[in-house]
């Protein structure tokens, strides 16, 4: 009996530590390793929520803050067409374009297009939304830190009408 119990112990720490081992980067012998690596296809992806997107979005959270950190990266990818409600972030925020092309506007401004490579700095309170164009699909990072845990303010939807204009 004590024989089996001390087998499974034993599997459970090869296991466990094989776990440890895959998660953390390689630390020097005798050093606790510090280095989190979390692994691609570990984080399901989500759906943008309905109230406050328009039209297909999909959000896959990078990192999210531990401790005393703050900043959220998030890649947000949205189908033709989609785009996110006007909203406004306390501390700002910054998109980086991977992939395809999108619009970007603050309020009282023109539409910007951006493109993969492109970097967006949204000052804190600047009232904005970013989105697909009509014909193509984006992906960007967005890069937000949060000021006493919130990192937006949504506000309404873009209308059909907002979206078209220039
Ligand atoms: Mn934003």
């Amino acid at each position: 009996m004590a024989s089996v119990s001390l087998t499974a112990l034993a599997t459970l720490l090869v296991v466990s530590s094989s776990i440890v081992s895959t998660a953390h980067a390689q630390a020097p012998a005798g050093k606790a390793p510090a280095m989190v690596v979390q692994r691609n296809g570990t984080v399901p992806s989500a759906k943008g929520p309905e109230q406050f997107f328009s039209g297909p979005v999909r959000v896959d959270m990078l990192y999210q803050p531990q401790g005393p950190t703050r900043a959220s990266v998030g890649a947000v990818t949205f189908e033709p067409g989609s785009r996110s409600a006007w909203h406004t972030h306390p501390l700002g925020q910054a998109l980086i374009v991977t992939a395809g092309t999108g619009w970007v506007q603050e309020e009282g401004g023109t539409k910007i297009e951006m493109r993969p490579g492109d970097v967006i700095w949204c000052p804190p309170g600047i009232k904005h939304w970013h989105g697909a164009t009509a014909t193509t699909g984006v992906t960007h990072l967005a890069v937000t830190e949060a000021l006493d845990g919130k990192n937006v303010q949504w506000m309404e939807k873009v209308s059909d009408e907002q979206y078209a204009a220039r």
